[in-house]
């Protein structure tokens, strides 16, 4: 009899797993919540990365006499279209899996899943009735949900979250982000360039503060906010938020996070926004699942623990994916890579996965993209590191596009010459960032 393999989650790592879970012969259910496709087709990296589009093309058409193109009238973003636009990207790409889990004749069943007990979930499904589905191994990848800060209470209205931001029907005059990590950093030149008054307020003391980012990248990203009139506030963090005729009155204090803030971070700071967009982080998206009725184990943020083959402490039961945590890189590929390798194993397999040469992209303009080890990492394990970098703005391709800003750094250990690492900033990077992997 075949293996039954039922999947929480449908997001890149539940949808792949399932998929080559059936490939491999097992009989399969999928267990969705939301939308197949999850964070990342419906309110991540597809309809953010729509919004990064018509941002860049905006900002091109703009310069457009530099290219010896003439408009002729205005030139303007229109919300609605974009929004639109959107819809249709994501909306197609559904289809493409509904079909592939049809090929791969993969049950799809959209409800809550909980566990049970050993061997069997639950699904709550939308018009109230419950449907039960057993199973001999369960892959969960139920991914993750944004963080609130409690002094920040979304509204939907006037404090958003990245699923909020991602459907506004207009461009907001002025918009405070709170929170200068990759989410943060990417909304923050998607949104200058739709004409936004943007101001960043990041905990640390740079933008990016990401240990697999070189520091070297941050302060380009940090020059080009500059040049879009980004304000940026480091070491700071929001103390209380009011609000006065419709607009928001935030009020800024010191890092509790930073160790040395300069005199002016410590001053407090009044900030007045229209709307507020609070992107510090994820939290683990495992409450409900009943992972405590069998045993499952996490750590103390509640994150889910596994080995190199994506098993968690119950031998039958694999995890992946976003609900793993910040301790492994968070992104779409990453759960899908690791759902192969729970696939591969809750069929019989003995498969690991390694984490060494994977790619992280963060789509900024210009984008920021690298592999392997910085130079402080790489010092930190003991390597003689050296790097060499060379300036986009020394080369023809980068001032034929009309796009010079950027450097790209490699890192490699001095006695051997072998690469440790890739840093890149500057236009294509998420592309240019693959042949960097291969090396
Ligand atoms: P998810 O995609 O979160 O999917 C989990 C699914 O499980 C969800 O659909 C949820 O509804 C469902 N679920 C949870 N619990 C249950 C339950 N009990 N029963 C039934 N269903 C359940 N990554 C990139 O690689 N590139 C990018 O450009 C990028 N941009 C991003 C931009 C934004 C704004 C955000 C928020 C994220 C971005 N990411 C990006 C990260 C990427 O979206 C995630 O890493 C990826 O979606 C994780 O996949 P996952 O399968 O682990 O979880």
């Amino acid at each position: 009899m075949a293996c039954k393999v039922a999947v929480i989650g449908a997001g890149p790592g539940g949808y792949t797993a399932a998929i080559r879970a059936a490939q491999l012969g097992a009989e399969v259910t999928v267990i969705e919540g939301d939308t197949i496709g999850g964070t990342c087709l419906n309110w991540g990296c597809i309809p953010s990365k729509v919004m990064k589009t018509t941002a860049e093309l905006l900002d091109k058409l703009q310069r457009s006499q530099e290219f010896g193109i003439r408009v002729n009238g205005s030139i303007a973003p229109d919300m609605e279209g974009l929004m639109a636009r959107k819809q249709t990207v994501v909306q197609h790409q559904i289809k493409g899996l509904l079909n592939l889990f049809e090929q791969h004749k993969i049950q799809y069943i959209r409800g809550f899943g909980t566990i049970r007990a050993m061997n069997l979930c639950t699904v709550r499904l939308a018009d109230g009735n419950t449907m039960e589905v057993p199973w001999d191994r369960l892959i969960l990848a139920p991914g993750s949900a944004y963080a609130e800060i409690p002094s920040l209470p979304f509204d939907g209205a006037r404090i958003l979250s990245s699923n909020d931001v991602l459907g506004l029907r207009d461009i907001p005059r002025s918009l405070l982000i709170v929170g200068g990590g990759v989410i943060g950093c990417e909304f923050a030149f998607i949104f200058a360039c739709l004409g936004s008054k943007v101001t960043v307020v990041e905990a640390m003391p740079r933008v990016l503060p990401l240990p697999s980012v070189d520091e070297d990248c941050s302060k380009v990203i940090q020059r080009e906010m500059k040049k879009r009139k980004i304000e940026l506030l480091v070491n700071r963090t929001v103390d209380s938020v009011e609000e006065s005729e419709g607009r928001c009155l935030v009020t800024l204090g010191p890092s509790p996070f930073t160790k040395d803030p300069q005199e002016f971070d410590k001053k407090p700071m009044v900030i007045v926004a229209d709307k507020i967009l609070v992107s510090i982080g994820r939290k683990p998206n495992t409450s409900g699942t009943g992972i405590e009725t069998v045993g499952v184990k996490t750590d103390e943020e509640g994150w889910m623990t596994v080995d190199r083959e994506m098993r968690t402490n119950v031998p039958q039961i694999y995890a992946i994916g976003d609900a793993l945590g910040p301790s492994r890189p968070m992104l779409a590929y990453v759960a899908s890579a690791e759902g192969l390798v729970a696939a591969e194993n809750a069929v019989g397999g003995e498969h690991e996965i390694t984490y060494d040469a994977i790619p992280g992209v963060v789509f900024t303009i210009p984008e920021v993209a690298n592999v392997g080890l910085t130079e402080a990492q790489a010092r930190n394990q003991g390597y003689n590191e050296r790097s060499a970098t060379v300036l986009f703005r020394s080369l023809g391709k980068p001032h034929v596009i009309g796009e010079i800003a950027g450097e790209a750094k490699v890192v490699f250990d001095a006695g051997s010459g072998r690469i440790l690492g890739i840093h890149l900033v500057g236009p294509h990077a998420s592309d240019l960032i693959a042949e960097g992997t291969l090396a």
